[in-house]
């Protein structure tokens, strides 16, 4: 397996994919290699769980497009392993995704009716984002969380009085952002 030491990728070619570099070399045990992109929240706790594996990583903080749109703050982590750790620290992501999802997903539907859009003309605006006509938009948002390839913890909500945290579910059908306490659906974007 070939190294990119522009961008910690590896490569199976002689040229890397992603930057072009053609000066590549063999990956060595101990090269730091890029794992994955997540949430800053979600990438904290992905590092805890190194730390007590003793999987030794490094994070680089990014920005977020779909954080951006939702006028949100927080960062995007990339995460880099050694390669003679890759195998386990991808098993480890994996597991964690599929904890996340359900245990979130469980503790939206549990509180199913509790969810509520603030205005009307939110919902509006929300249908003609998505393309939907009659129908109803609360019941739409749910298909979406039951269908969820991924819900993530965008950390805690620092505007207005009810705190909790922002729940960002990712559909096939669209990304919808909640807070966890209210349960008020703050914002949906295309998928
Ligand atoms: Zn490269």
């Amino acid at each position: 397996m070939n190294y990119c030491e522009k961008c910690y990728n590896l490569c199976e070619d002689s040229v890397c994919e992603f930057c072009g570099n053609k000066k590549l070399r063999t990956v060595s045990a101990d090269d730091y290699c890029f794992l994955i992109e997540t949430e800053q929240t979600n990438g904290e706790m992905i590092c805890d769980i190194f730390e007590q594996e003793g999987i030794k990583h490094t994070v680089i903080p990014t920005g977020n497009g779909v954080r951006s749109n939702f006028g949100l703050s927080l960062e995007n982590y990339e995460i880099y392993v050694q390669y003679k750790s890759l195998d386990l620290a991808k098993e480890i992501v994996n597991s964690f995704a599929e904890q996340a999802v359900s245990v979130y997903k469980n503790e939206l539907l549990d509180n199913f009716e509790k969810w509520f859009i603030a205005k009307p003309k939110y919902e509006e605006k929300w249908k003609k984002k998505l393309g939907l006509k009659d129908i109803n938009i609360i019941e739409f948002f749910k298909s979406c969380v039951e269908d969820a390839e991924q819900i993530v913890d965008g950390g805690m909500v620092l505007s207005g009085t009810v705190g909790g945290h922002y729940y960002t579910v990712y559909s096939k059908k669209a990304v919808i952002l909640f807070n966890s306490v209210s349960f008020e659906i703050l914002s949906v974007e295309k998928a």
